[in-house]
């Protein structure tokens, strides 16, 4: 399944016309070059004569069939995420993974996450008990950038201060040991999925 077009948009910058071509589905075994387009932040991407970058928001649904894994970015708030949960039900893959997410930039890090073949339920009550040590606000925004299995850690992306932090991979390793499977059918895997999970976490340790 791969479904594009091309779309009339105005540049918020100018006000100049385009036809942006406008990618709603990537299948990561068949695409390849997509989905190194939407790792480097230009996909969907409409780049005008001024200068202005506008990234097309829509929804866009990613499909490695290797790793019977689906992931659909469904922006546009709840009434958006609603239908892309419907969507689902329609591809009804019950031994494939689901994901949905609200934006493109959290898809980005679900298929880094993918990549680096990590579990991003771990990844994500990891990010909560992060958070905790260093007594940061649990909601804030924290991105799984990279493994280094080597040197044994793990690069997070703290994108509101431009910089980056690392973890010991050895937490993940432990929390994945400890951490109950995620339920089938659990498509939101998200931050407050995950500060949950880590509750009950420390309520079944104490
Ligand atoms: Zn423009």
């Amino acid at each position: 399944m791969s479904i594009s077009g091309t779309v009339k948009v105005r540049c918020p910058g100018c006000g100049s016309a385009h036809d942006a071509v406008l990618v709603q589905s990537i299948n990561a075994r068949d695409q390849p070059a997509l989905v190194e387009k939407l790792l480097a932040g230009e996909l969907n991407v409409l780049v005008c004569s001024c200068g202005r970058r506008t990234l097309l928001e829509a929804t866009l649904l990613f499909h490695d069939p290797e790793h019977a894994y689906f992931c659909q970015a469904c922006p546009g708030g709840e009434a958006a995420m609603a239908s892309g949960a419907r969507a689902f039900v329609t591809i009804a893959h019950s031994q494939a993974t689901c994901r949905l997410v609200p934006s493109h930039n959290a898809l980005f890090e679900k298929v880094l996450i993918l990549r680096a073949g990590l579990d991003d339920a771990v990844l994500e009550v990891l990010k909560v008990l992060l958070l905790a040590s260093r007594g940061d606000e649990l909601d804030r925004v924290l991105l799984f950038a990279k493994v280094d299995r080597d040197a044994g850690h793990l690069i997070w992306q703290l994108p509101d201060q431009h910089r980056t932090i690392a973890s010991p991979f050895d937490g993940y390793t432990k929390l994945a040991a400890t951490l109950r499977a995620t339920p089938a059918g659990e498509l939101r895997i998200d931050r407050a999925w995950a500060i949950e999970a880590a509750r009950a976490l420390t309520e079944s340790g104490s």
